[in-house]
């Protein structure tokens, strides 16, 4: 997608071929090497670029859309973003149905890049009529030439990396990866990236990251969607109260599960360990790498890829505000504060 010169026609040439960057300090006591797949250096600042360029590029093939028309979507926020920067490209106008615990700064982006939102309130059942699930399925009903991206249950979601994360991830670490981690919300993510690569070297393992509150590693243990394991939780665009399709679970090895403080914190530690300014599911993720290191997911020969999603930008008001942090309850002792305050 890139040209030679680095010269583009328009910013969604300038989606995928994101860095891969070794982590140098706050894995230093594990054992293996450690790399992260930098996907905020996509120009929507998601890996979520990739499906939406992926999804519209293939609808238009197709003949399922044509300049004037309308996508609707529902998302936490990257997928909605995404899709309007493209929409705007493409001519096209964006509807997108957020849930109410997606960060103010998110919503405010969607608006900036000119979709009109809808905001739902995320603790209800997915069929209930005022679930984001049901408000997009009746705004695309009720809107003429109008396309419903429904990313948990598209697999294209799952297509969309499986043509460009995995090859790129097998790629850049010259076929030596040895370990996948990444988060799991519709599941594309890890889903197609896994394919890939497991197809490349059916040895590689694919370790998934799931939240405290949702369903989504019960149900790859059991098969069972457990509405025992659902409660609220902060972290926004990972795990699920439902089973989506775009989640490929028999390719997944395993599962842990990660706080909402323990993730916050991790996704601070970074910016001050590695300079990387990265989202709340980047913290996921590598707490998720820590808890694993423990059950001795890793040694040595260890070449582990890291997918951290988004962003810190985007999470201002969020992870990186001290009274934010304070409201939740989130305390640590010890802990250097972003505005150089202690939080306890
Ligand atoms: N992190 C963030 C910030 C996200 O928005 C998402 C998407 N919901 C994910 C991780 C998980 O990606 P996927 O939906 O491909 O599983």
């Amino acid at each position: 997608m890139h040209g030679e010169m680095n010269v583009h026609d328009n910013v969604l040439e300038m989606i995928g071929c994101t860095p891969l960057v070794r982590l140098n300090n706050i894995t230093k006591h594990l054992k293996g090497d450690f790399f992260v797949k930098y996907e905020a250096q996509n120009p929507g600042h998601s890996a979520k670029d990739r499906i939406a360029l992926y999804i519209l590029d293939k609808a238009e093939k197709e003949g399922r859309l044509k300049p004037g028309d309308t996508v609707i979507e529902t998302t936490s926020g990257n997928t909605g973003f995404s899709l309007a920067m493209a929409c705007v490209v493409k001519g096209y106008k964006c509807i997108l149905a957020v849930s109410d615990k997606s960060s103010k700064d998110k919503i405010s982006l969607l608006k900036t890049m000119g979709a009109e939102v809808y905001v739902c309130p995320a603790n209800v059942a997915p069929e209930d009529p005022r679930s984001y699930y049901e408000v997009a399925k009746r705004l695309h009903s009720e809107t003429p030439n109008s396309i419903y991206i429904n990313q948990y249950f598209n697999s294209l979601n799952i297509d969309a990396h499986y043509l460009s994360t995995g090859p790129e991830i097998w790629k850049q670490t010259q076929g030596k990866i040895t370990h996948l981690v990444a988060c799991s919300g519709t599941g594309g993510t890890i889903s197609g990236s896994a394919r890939y690569l497991k197809e490349q070297n059916p040895e590689i393992k694919i370790l998934g990251i799931d939240a405290y509150g949702s369903i989504i590693k019960k149900f790859h243990e059991t098969k069972v969607l457990d509405k025992n394991e659902i409660y609220p939780y902060k972290i926004e665009g990972l795990g699920k109260n439902l089973v989506p399709t775009a989640t490929d679970f028999d390719i997944i090895d395993k599962f842990t599960k990660v706080t909402d403080a323990e993730s916050a914190f991790m996704a601070r530690d970074i910016a001050k360990t590695e300079g990387m300014f990265v989202g709340y599911t980047s913290g996921a993720a590598l707490q998720g790498v820590m808890q694993l290191a423990e059950q001795k997911e890793f040694d040595e020969n260890s070449h582990v890829v890291i997918i951290f999603p988004d962003h810190g930008s985007r999470y201002m008001s969020k992870i990186y505000s001290d009274a934010w942090m304070k409201s939740q309850g989130f305390m640590r002792e010890n802990q250097d504060q972003v505005s150089g305050d202690k939080l306890t």
